[in-house]
Protein backbone atom coordinates (compact mmCIF):
# COMPACT_ATOMS: atom_id res chain seq x y z
CA UNK A 1 0.00 0.00 0.00
CA UNK A 2 1.51 3.28 -0.60
CA UNK A 3 0.12 6.89 -1.06
CA UNK A 4 2.21 7.76 -4.22
CA UNK A 5 3.02 5.56 -7.30
CA UNK A 6 6.91 6.18 -6.75
CA UNK A 7 9.71 8.58 -4.54
CA UNK A 8 10.00 10.67 -8.10
CA UNK A 9 5.95 10.84 -8.43
CA UNK A 10 5.60 11.43 -4.19
CA UNK A 11 8.46 14.70 -5.19
CA UNK A 12 6.53 15.71 -7.82
CA UNK A 13 2.89 16.32 -5.73
CA UNK A 14 4.94 17.59 -3.09
CA UNK A 15 6.60 20.13 -5.90
CA UNK A 16 2.92 20.93 -7.19
CA UNK A 17 1.11 21.78 -3.59
CA UNK A 18 4.29 23.71 -3.18
CA UNK A 19 3.58 26.14 -6.28
CA UNK A 20 0.10 25.75 -5.58
CA UNK A 21 0.33 27.33 -1.73
CA UNK A 22 2.95 29.37 -2.72
CA UNK A 23 -0.41 30.98 -5.55
CA UNK A 24 -2.91 31.01 -3.39
CA UNK A 25 -4.14 27.84 -2.93
CA UNK A 26 -5.44 26.07 -5.58
CA UNK A 27 -4.06 23.32 -7.32
CA UNK A 28 -4.35 20.00 -9.23
CA UNK A 29 -2.78 17.45 -7.47
CA UNK A 30 -2.56 13.71 -9.04
CA UNK A 31 -2.51 11.54 -6.29
CA UNK A 32 -2.66 7.65 -6.94
CA UNK A 33 -4.67 5.11 -7.08
CA UNK A 34 -6.53 3.90 -3.48
CA UNK A 35 -6.25 0.56 -1.98
CA UNK A 36 -8.77 -1.70 -1.87
CA UNK A 37 -8.92 -2.37 -5.41
CA UNK A 38 -10.82 -0.74 -7.89
CA UNK A 39 -13.43 2.33 -7.40
CA UNK A 40 -16.34 2.50 -8.62
CA UNK A 41 -17.14 4.48 -11.67
CA UNK A 42 -20.87 4.80 -12.76
CA UNK A 43 -22.41 6.13 -15.26
CA UNK A 44 -26.09 7.68 -14.99
CA UNK A 45 -28.73 8.56 -17.74
CA UNK A 46 -28.34 12.11 -19.20
CA UNK A 47 -31.52 13.89 -19.08
CA UNK A 48 -32.40 15.61 -22.26
CA UNK A 49 -33.63 19.31 -22.69
CA UNK A 50 -33.33 20.51 -19.51
CA UNK A 51 -34.84 23.74 -19.01
CA UNK A 52 -34.57 26.04 -15.76
CA UNK A 53 -34.57 29.21 -14.68
CA UNK A 54 -30.87 29.21 -13.48
CA UNK A 55 -28.24 31.66 -14.43
CA UNK A 56 -25.57 29.02 -13.82
CA UNK A 57 -27.07 26.52 -15.81
CA UNK A 58 -28.17 28.64 -18.79
CA UNK A 59 -24.07 29.94 -18.67
CA UNK A 60 -23.20 25.88 -18.58
CA UNK A 61 -25.30 24.98 -22.03
CA UNK A 62 -23.97 28.06 -23.75
CA UNK A 63 -20.30 26.97 -22.54
CA UNK A 64 -21.30 23.36 -23.92
CA UNK A 65 -19.91 21.93 -20.30
CA UNK A 66 -20.20 22.50 -16.77
CA UNK A 67 -17.74 22.84 -14.28
CA UNK A 68 -17.70 21.17 -10.90
CA UNK A 69 -15.29 22.06 -8.14
CA UNK A 70 -13.91 18.83 -5.77
CA UNK A 71 -11.23 17.09 -4.15
CA UNK A 72 -8.13 15.71 -6.11
CA UNK A 73 -6.15 13.49 -2.48
CA UNK A 74 -9.14 11.90 -0.83
CA UNK A 75 -9.01 8.48 -1.24
CA UNK A 76 -12.81 6.79 -1.73
CA UNK A 77 -14.22 10.40 -1.59
CA UNK A 78 -12.53 12.69 -4.49
CA UNK A 79 -9.02 11.42 -5.88
CA UNK A 80 -7.38 12.17 -8.90
CA UNK A 81 -5.02 9.62 -10.32
CA UNK A 82 -1.66 10.08 -11.85
CA UNK A 83 -3.75 10.17 -15.23
CA UNK A 84 -6.26 12.40 -14.53
CA UNK A 85 -9.06 9.89 -13.74
CA UNK A 86 -11.45 11.09 -10.48
CA UNK A 87 -12.68 8.33 -9.02
CA UNK A 88 -14.97 8.40 -5.46
CA UNK A 89 -17.82 8.78 -3.64
CA UNK A 90 -17.99 12.37 -4.20
CA UNK A 91 -16.93 12.45 -7.60
CA UNK A 92 -19.98 9.98 -7.98
CA UNK A 93 -22.71 12.50 -6.49
CA UNK A 94 -21.11 14.98 -8.84
CA UNK A 95 -21.44 12.81 -11.49
CA UNK A 96 -25.18 11.98 -10.96
CA UNK A 97 -26.09 15.88 -10.82
CA UNK A 98 -24.48 16.47 -13.94
CA UNK A 99 -26.14 13.52 -15.83
CA UNK A 100 -29.39 15.26 -14.12
CA UNK A 101 -28.82 18.58 -15.57
CA UNK A 102 -28.19 17.60 -19.14
CA UNK A 103 -24.24 16.69 -18.70
CA UNK A 104 -22.53 13.54 -19.75
CA UNK A 105 -19.46 12.55 -17.76
CA UNK A 106 -17.55 13.93 -20.52
CA UNK A 107 -19.07 17.25 -20.39
CA UNK A 108 -17.30 17.76 -16.80
CA UNK A 109 -14.30 19.89 -16.40
CA UNK A 110 -13.23 18.85 -12.68
CA UNK A 111 -11.66 21.52 -10.85
CA UNK A 112 -9.44 21.26 -7.56
CA UNK A 113 -10.57 23.18 -5.15
CA UNK A 114 -9.09 23.44 -1.91
CA UNK A 115 -10.97 23.83 1.36
CA UNK A 116 -10.02 27.00 2.23
CA UNK A 117 -11.30 28.50 -1.13
CA UNK A 118 -14.31 26.90 -1.38
CA UNK A 119 -16.47 29.80 -0.19
CA UNK A 120 -14.59 32.15 -3.10
CA UNK A 121 -14.57 29.69 -5.95
CA UNK A 122 -18.08 29.02 -5.52
CA UNK A 123 -19.15 32.59 -5.05
CA UNK A 124 -17.10 33.74 -8.07
CA UNK A 125 -18.84 31.46 -10.22
CA UNK A 126 -15.22 29.74 -10.77
CA UNK A 127 -17.26 27.20 -10.39
CA UNK A 128 -20.79 25.64 -11.27
CA UNK A 129 -21.24 23.53 -7.86
CA UNK A 130 -18.87 22.19 -5.51
CA UNK A 131 -18.41 18.42 -4.04
CA UNK A 132 -16.14 17.87 -2.12
CA UNK A 133 -16.69 16.86 1.75
CA UNK A 134 -18.01 20.28 2.55
CA UNK A 135 -20.11 20.55 6.02
CA UNK A 136 -23.00 22.53 5.79
CA UNK A 137 -23.40 25.17 8.44
CA UNK A 138 -24.94 28.94 9.02
CA UNK A 139 -21.88 30.72 8.32
CA UNK A 140 -20.79 29.37 5.32
CA UNK A 141 -24.76 29.54 4.08
CA UNK A 142 -24.01 33.69 4.47
CA UNK A 143 -21.59 33.17 1.35
CA UNK A 144 -22.82 29.47 -0.68
CA UNK A 145 -26.28 27.84 -1.02
CA UNK A 146 -26.47 24.23 0.23
CA UNK A 147 -28.19 21.11 -1.41
CA UNK A 148 -28.67 18.39 1.22
CA UNK A 149 -27.24 16.89 2.99
CA UNK A 150 -26.43 13.48 1.46
CA UNK A 151 -23.93 12.17 3.92
CA UNK A 152 -23.28 13.00 7.67
CA UNK A 153 -19.38 12.34 8.85
CA UNK A 154 -17.94 13.58 12.25
CA UNK A 155 -14.48 14.82 12.91
CA UNK A 156 -11.81 12.07 14.06
CA UNK A 157 -8.27 11.63 14.52
CA UNK A 158 -5.70 9.70 12.77
CA UNK A 159 -2.76 8.42 14.43
CA UNK A 160 0.13 6.42 13.41
CA UNK A 161 -0.54 2.38 14.14
CA UNK A 162 1.38 2.33 17.23
CA UNK A 163 -0.06 5.32 19.02
CA UNK A 164 -1.52 4.73 22.75
CA UNK A 165 -1.60 7.81 24.23
CA UNK A 166 -4.37 9.39 22.06
CA UNK A 167 -7.54 7.82 22.22
CA UNK A 168 -9.51 10.84 21.55
CA UNK A 169 -9.69 14.50 21.57
CA UNK A 170 -9.62 14.96 25.37
CA UNK A 171 -6.14 13.16 24.99
CA UNK A 172 -4.29 15.78 22.89
CA UNK A 173 -3.12 17.89 25.80
CA UNK A 174 0.57 19.39 24.31
CA UNK A 175 0.34 17.31 21.18
CA UNK A 176 0.61 18.23 17.87
CA UNK A 177 -2.14 17.60 15.73
CA UNK A 178 -2.27 18.72 12.16
CA UNK A 179 -5.02 20.11 10.09
CA UNK A 180 -5.95 22.26 7.03
CA UNK A 181 -6.78 26.18 6.52
CA UNK A 182 -10.86 26.73 6.35
CA UNK A 183 -11.68 23.21 7.84
CA UNK A 184 -14.66 22.78 10.26
CA UNK A 185 -11.92 20.15 12.31
CA UNK A 186 -9.24 22.89 12.19
CA UNK A 187 -11.95 25.36 14.08
CA UNK A 188 -12.78 22.92 16.39
CA UNK A 189 -9.43 21.36 17.60
CA UNK A 190 -8.01 25.21 17.69
CA UNK A 191 -10.42 25.76 20.95
CA UNK A 192 -8.65 25.91 23.84
CA UNK A 193 -10.60 23.12 26.04
CA UNK A 194 -8.60 21.00 24.14
CA UNK A 195 -4.95 22.39 24.70
CA UNK A 196 -3.60 20.75 21.25
CA UNK A 197 -0.56 22.85 19.43
CA UNK A 198 -1.69 23.19 15.65
CA UNK A 199 0.10 22.55 12.26
CA UNK A 200 -2.01 24.07 9.38
CA UNK A 201 -1.31 23.15 6.19
CA UNK A 202 -3.64 23.28 2.61
CA UNK A 203 -4.58 19.78 1.93
CA UNK A 204 -4.49 16.72 4.06
CA UNK A 205 -2.15 14.69 2.25
CA UNK A 206 0.31 16.70 3.12
CA UNK A 207 -0.52 16.40 6.76
CA UNK A 208 -0.53 12.82 6.29
CA UNK A 209 2.91 12.63 5.23
CA UNK A 210 4.03 15.10 8.30
CA UNK A 211 2.16 12.21 10.91
CA UNK A 212 4.01 9.49 9.41
CA UNK A 213 7.15 11.42 9.35
CA UNK A 214 6.54 12.23 12.80
CA UNK A 215 6.54 15.67 12.18
CA UNK A 216 2.97 15.59 14.01
CA UNK A 217 1.05 13.29 16.23
CA UNK A 218 -2.50 12.95 14.60
CA UNK A 219 -4.41 14.39 11.66
CA UNK A 220 -8.05 16.00 12.48
CA UNK A 221 -10.46 15.81 9.59
CA UNK A 222 -14.02 13.90 8.95
CA UNK A 223 -13.96 9.96 9.78
CA UNK A 224 -14.90 9.32 6.38
CA UNK A 225 -11.65 11.33 4.73
CA UNK A 226 -9.64 9.85 7.71
CA UNK A 227 -10.89 5.96 7.11
CA UNK A 228 -9.83 6.63 3.20
CA UNK A 229 -5.90 6.94 4.25
CA UNK A 230 -5.99 4.49 6.55
CA UNK A 231 -6.92 1.98 4.15
CA UNK A 232 -3.79 3.02 1.93
CA UNK A 233 -1.48 2.64 4.83
CA UNK A 234 -3.19 -0.03 7.42
CA UNK A 235 -0.11 -1.42 8.62
CA UNK A 236 0.87 2.55 9.82
CA UNK A 237 -1.72 4.66 10.17
CA UNK A 238 -5.46 4.02 12.59
CA UNK A 239 -8.48 6.23 13.02
CA UNK A 240 -8.71 6.76 16.38
CA UNK A 241 -12.87 6.44 15.94
CA UNK A 242 -14.60 8.60 18.47
CA UNK A 243 -16.18 11.37 16.20
CA UNK A 244 -16.30 14.56 18.41
CA UNK A 245 -18.47 16.72 15.65
CA UNK A 246 -21.39 16.41 13.50
CA UNK A 247 -20.19 17.03 9.95
CA UNK A 248 -23.22 17.28 7.23
CA UNK A 249 -22.13 17.14 3.78
CA UNK A 250 -23.89 19.58 0.84
CA UNK A 251 -23.24 20.38 -2.37
CA UNK A 252 -21.73 23.83 -2.45
CA UNK A 253 -23.35 26.39 -5.14
CA UNK A 254 -24.45 30.47 -5.86
CA UNK A 255 -26.04 31.34 -2.76
CA UNK A 256 -28.98 33.39 -5.07
CA UNK A 257 -29.34 30.39 -7.96
CA UNK A 258 -32.74 28.73 -6.73
CA UNK A 259 -33.64 26.73 -9.21
CA UNK A 260 -30.09 24.70 -9.42
CA UNK A 261 -30.26 24.03 -5.57
CA UNK A 262 -34.28 22.98 -5.66
CA UNK A 263 -32.72 20.89 -9.21
CA UNK A 264 -29.87 19.69 -7.16
CA UNK A 265 -31.88 18.99 -4.29
CA UNK A 266 -34.58 16.66 -6.96
CA UNK A 267 -31.72 14.94 -8.13
CA UNK A 268 -29.91 13.76 -5.24
CA UNK A 269 -33.26 12.81 -4.07
CA UNK A 270 -34.10 10.96 -6.88
CA UNK A 271 -30.73 8.94 -7.04
CA UNK A 272 -30.97 7.94 -3.39
CA UNK A 273 -34.74 6.53 -4.14
CA UNK A 274 -33.51 4.61 -7.14
CA UNK A 275 -30.29 3.13 -5.74
CA UNK A 276 -27.58 4.68 -7.67
CA UNK A 277 -26.31 6.50 -4.00
CA UNK A 278 -26.09 2.91 -2.07
CA UNK A 279 -24.32 1.22 -4.98
CA UNK A 280 -22.30 4.24 -5.40
CA UNK A 281 -21.66 4.36 -1.60
CA UNK A 282 -20.82 0.65 -1.61
CA UNK A 283 -18.65 0.75 -4.71
CA UNK A 284 -16.12 3.85 -3.01
CA UNK A 285 -16.28 5.17 0.69
CA UNK A 286 -17.81 1.99 1.51
CA UNK A 287 -14.32 0.24 0.83
CA UNK A 288 -12.71 2.46 3.50
CA UNK A 289 -15.04 0.54 6.32
CA UNK A 290 -17.72 3.42 6.58
CA UNK A 291 -20.98 1.36 7.11
CA UNK A 292 -23.36 2.63 4.76
CA UNK A 293 -26.39 5.01 6.25
CA UNK A 294 -29.32 5.84 3.87
CA UNK A 295 -29.76 9.90 3.95
CA UNK A 296 -32.98 11.33 5.28
CA UNK A 297 -35.43 12.05 3.11
CA UNK A 298 -37.34 14.36 1.64
CA UNK A 299 -33.73 16.62 1.80
CA UNK A 300 -34.71 20.76 3.13
CA UNK A 301 -35.88 22.94 0.80
CA UNK A 302 -34.85 26.32 0.59
N1 LIG B 1 -16.15 18.68 6.29
C1 LIG B 1 -15.15 19.57 6.81
C2 LIG B 1 -15.28 20.94 6.17
O1 LIG B 1 -16.10 21.14 5.31
C3 LIG B 1 -13.74 19.04 6.66
C4 LIG B 1 -13.41 18.43 5.34
C5 LIG B 1 -12.87 19.42 4.32
O2 LIG B 1 -12.04 20.26 4.66
O3 LIG B 1 -13.26 19.29 3.17
O4 LIG B 1 -14.59 21.86 6.53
Amino acid sequence: MRIYKTAAAAVAVLALSATATACGGESGTAGDKPAGGEVYSGTYPVAANVSLDSPTLKAAQKRGKIVVGAKADQPFLGLEDTDGKRTGFDIEIAKMIAADLGFAADRIEFKTVDSNVRETSISKGQVDYFVGTYTINNERKKQVGFAGPYYQAGADLLVRAGEKDITGPETLKGKKVCSIVGSTPLREIKKPKYGAKTTELSKYSLCVKQLLDKQVDAVTTDDAILKGYAAQRPDRLKVVGKPFTKEPYGVGMNKDDKALRDAVTAALEKHIANGDYKKAYEGTLGKSGATYVAPKTPLPRS
